[in-house]
């Protein structure tokens, strides 16, 4: 057992391997250098242009996929951290959970799936794990990035039992084998599965303020949130005045709180359990958890979140108009595959390789995309109007609230 780390962690030296089998490094562990195959890989690039709420051109201060995957990483080694969890496995887990979104966030992965119904379907996760299993190129000998099972093993979190079957007949005893025995992933993976979640509820927040489709005096009656922002008023009195800096002050402590009632709550589930090894976890019931009283805050968050700013009829108004862009492009790609690279236009299975090239492109890439194929503009007012002149997004240039509206801190 690597020093430090407690018996139930995942131990590189234990990891149950690649699928193609590679020397030992000599300097880093088999999670390190997962890790590192994935900073370099070209999908994770491409996080930078993907939208995680808003849609990129609609501003650049919004988290995007990349800083979205970022935060998780750092929740995710500071709860390792804490446990005693193996921090580099968490931390490639994190970075590569989302490599498998479509452009313009969920509205691009509702689009392709309609695209596919008749031909498997997409969904973002299975995507996320075909990208590093075969979509990556960058070794001579194999396709992917052969990463170790255990970080293969995160990045698939859900699975439906059709699809585990699937791979299962690839891979026998692989990554999808526990969702056909119903068994759990590492503490990593189940780590990394909330830190996303207490991600997103905080900077989420922070987007929809900022873009200001959300205010803050809606926060108060949440029981997450609002007492929260109680406490910070009454200890600095003058904050009312400077809303962002109450509601940065306020998700930083969200932020710790629900950090810290994770790893309290899974400390509590683990001296219960006492497992003494990463597979005495995966046979025992979820372990990694927030307290009743947070789940129940955070569930509340969510509704709110989806209510509140999700289905915001601006935002709506912006994804119908993605969703449109991503079933044209399907249709010009499947008439006519000459118009994507050679490989993909070469490719046995039409409908998947155009599913494939389209969940890889950025946002801003798509649209390019779409003006070329269909002569159109997709957003021909270039953000919906809710944002225009809000501090942070980008105005239309030549508008007059262009010089306002860049203005960042
Ligand atoms: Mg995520």
């Amino acid at each position: 057992m690597s020093a430090g780390l407690a018996p139930f962690a995942a131990d590189p030296r234990c990891s149950r391997g690649r699928r193609h089998a590679e020397a030992a490094d000599p300097l880093r562990s088999e999670y390190q250098r997962d890790r590192e195959r994935l900073v370099h890989c070209t999908a994770f690039r491409r996080l930078m242009y993907k939208t995680q709420v808003f849609i990129n051109h609609e501003g650049d201060l919004f988290r995007t996929r990349l800083t979205h995957s970022i935060e998780v990483a750092q929740l995710s080694r500071a709860g390792a951290r804490l446990l005693r969890l193996n921090e580099d496995l968490c931390e490639a887990i994190a970075l590569a959970h989302d490599l498998g979104h479509t452009p313009f966030g969920h509205a691009g992965q509702d689009a392709l799936h309609e695209c596919m119904a008749a031909h498997g379907g997409f969904e973002h996760n299975l995507q996320s794990l075909r990208v590093v299993d075969r979509l990556e190129q960058r070794f001579p000998g194999f396709d992917g990035l052969n990463l170790s099972f255990e970080t293969r093993e995160g990045i698939l979190k859900h699975c439906s039992r059709r699809q585990a079957e699937l791979i299962e007949a690839n891979e026998p005893g692989g990554v999808a084998r526990r969702f056909i025995e119903g068994t759990r992933p590492s503490l990593e993976a189940q780590l990394v599965n909330l830190a996303d979640e207490i991600a997103y509820n905080a900077h989420d927040i922070d987007d929809g303020v900022r873009s200001g489709l959300l205010e803050v005096a809606q926060l108060d009656d949440l029981a997450g949130i609002g007492p929260l922002c109680r406490e910070v008023l009454a200890e600095h009195p003058d904050l009312p005045g400077q809303p962002r800096r109450l509601l940065f002050e306020v998700l930083r402590r969200m932020r710790t709180r629900d950090l810290t009632d994770l790893a309290t709550t899974t400390a509590a589930a683990l001296d219960a359990a006492a497992p003494t090894s990463v597979d005495d976890v995966r046979r025992l019931p979820a372990l990694a958890t927030l307290s009743p009283q947070r789940r129940a805050a955070c569930d509340e968050l969510k509704s709110f979140l989806l209510h509140a700013l999700y289905r915001h009829p601006q935002v709506v108004a912006t994804t119908d108009a993605a969703r449109e862009v991503v079933h044209r492009l399907f249709d010009a790609y499947r008439a006519a595959p000459q118009e994507m690279p050679a490989d993909f236009a070469a490719a046995a299975e039409r409908e998947r390789a155009v599913a494939d090239y389209i969940a890889g492109m950025t946002d801003r890439f798509a649209l390019r995309e779409f003006q070329r194929l269909t002569g159109e503009q997709a957003f021909p007012s270039a953000l919906h109007p809710g944002l225009a002149g809000v501090r942070g997004v980008a105005a239309p240039a030549g508008s007059a609230a262009a010089g306002d509206a860049r203005t960042s801190r």
